[in-house]
């Protein structure tokens, strides 16, 4: 679907993909009037940074913002106002104040909403909310909590609870103990010769790692007027805190589309989309985390990363103004933990086989790829940049058939 350049287009969710949207919609020419419609009361900003610089004091709010306010884009802003639904005919969505958006086009950029660990027991007052970590509001939170001297349990072996594990050492906490759930996190995903880098490099710093029983419950309780948190391990062992951070994952926000027409994946609830971010309501496109889109290469795309959310938002606004279909890069993310810069290209799959090109684990310096049917599929780099900038170039270079079409009507589908 290509709309007129003076359609009505309502974003919903004023996140990354929501603010790259209503950029990419403007610089195609788009004149007709945009309006984002975001729950939380800031301007859109960006999130990476909310795990690492941002918690650490060394960037402030006003670095992460997004828009330029010397340059602003010229686009209606509606702040704290949460989307409950979508309607099909006429198009549009409601707000939570009762109020009626009417659009020719949506496109739906929610995101996710970060998942916590239950309560131990059903009892009133023995759970207090772990800290997590998805919004400016949380990061805010446990930039201002006490860390100093401080017994803190990370919960989660994924980038997040480890750029945040790392963050917490050099906040001063007296001990930082990651409960990931497998003895050397990100293995699964990964390989071990990463995971065991990665390892290593916490255990230099100071952290320690959990035997690896899952995570599966929280208590709080009091000792005198310190509050003391248990984190109750599979099996019955529990880690005693002061501190929990809940790094398990996220789920996509699409809650309030179940009553809509909306095709949503089984296990994740994630937006069905095609290869060009159309869902399956016509007008309603959908676009980052919130989103399952097609993949042409791989049958799906993964979900999670900035770059996806960065890219996803350019296919839509080009579909939307039917500018030139954009091509798209491999898969791509970066994580930073103590001076480990870790970064992946291309598809990297627990059941790929993997071998080391260059480097130990023990150096903190390693380049890893990924092979399925003995054709490389993904490349991995710790530390090492320049490595990864030549593989994704190359990629870039030999894979036009990535070039997504904004008339491809491909629906994701649940099968790899
Ligand atoms: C702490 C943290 C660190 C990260 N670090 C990295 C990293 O190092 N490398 C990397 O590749 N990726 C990283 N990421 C991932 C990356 O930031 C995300 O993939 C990206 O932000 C997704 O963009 P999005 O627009 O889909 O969602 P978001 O940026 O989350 O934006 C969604 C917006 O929609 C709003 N919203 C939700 N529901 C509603 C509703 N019903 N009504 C109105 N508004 C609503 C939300 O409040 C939010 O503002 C990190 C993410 C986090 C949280």
């Amino acid at each position: 679907m290509t709309v007129t350049p003076d359609c009505r287009i309502l974003i919903v969710g004023a996140g990354l993909a929501g603010y790259h949207t209503a950029r990419g919609l403007r610089a195609h020419g788009h004149t007709g009037p945009i309006t984002v419609i975001g729950e939380e009361n800031r301007p859109a900003y960006d999130r990476p940074a909310l795990s690492k610089a941002y918690l650490t004091g060394a960037v402030c709010e006003e670095d992460l913002r997004l828009d330029d306010p010397e340059n602003p884009l010229d686009v209606a802003w509606v702040s704290g106002r949460g989307v409950v639904g979508l309607s099909e005919r006429p198009l549009g969505v409601r707000t939570d104040d009762g109020a009626f958006h009417e659009a020719d086009a949506v496109v739906v950029t929610t995101g996710a909403s970060a998942c916590t660990l239950p309560p131990a027991s059903a009892e009133e007052g023995s759970y207090v909310r772990p800290y997590v970590l998805r919004s400016m509001e949380d990061a805010l939170a446990l930039r201002d909590a006490n860390l100093h001297g401080a017994d803190v349990v990370v919960v989660g072996g994924g980038f997040l609870a480890l750029e945040t594990a790392a963050t917490c050492v050099g906040r001063g906490a007296e001990s930082v103990t990651v409960a990931a759930g497998e003895d050397y996190p990100g293995e699964k995903r990964l390989g071990r010769p990463v995971a065991e880098a990665i390892r290593i490099a916490h255990e230099a710093r100071g952290v320690r790692f959990a035997p690896g029983a899952r995570a599966e419950a929280l208590r709080t309780a009091y000792v005198g007027d310190t509050m003391r948190h248990e984190v109750v391990l599979a099996g019955g062992a529990t880690l005693g805190a002061h501190v929990v951070i809940c790094a398990i994952g996220a789920q996509p926000r699409t809650d309030w589309l179940r009553e809509s027409g909306i095709r949503l994946t089984h296990d994740t609830s994630a937006i069905l989309c095609d290869d060009a971010g159309a869902a399956s309501v016509p007008g309603v496109y959908a676009a980052g985390d919130c989103a399952q889109w097609a993949s042409h290469s791989s049958g799906l795309r993964p979900v999670g990363h900035w770059q996806e959310a960065v890219e996803e938002a350019a296919v839509v606004s080009a579909a939307l103004t039917g500018a030139a279909p954009v091509s798209l890069q491999e898969p791509y993310f970066w994580s930073d933990q103590f001076d480990l810069r870790i970064q992946g290209a291309g598809r990297i799959h627990s059941a790929d086989h993997h071998e080391v090109l260059e480097g130990t684990p023990e150096e903190g310096n390693l380049l890893v790829r990924y092979l399925r049917d003995g054709e490389e599929t993904g490349i991995l780099g710790i530390n090492r940049l320049r490595d990864v900038k030549c593989w994704r170039k190359r990629r870039q270079i030999s894979a036009p058939a990535s070039q997504t079409s904004a008339a491809s009507g491909r629906i994701a589908t649940l099968s790899r």
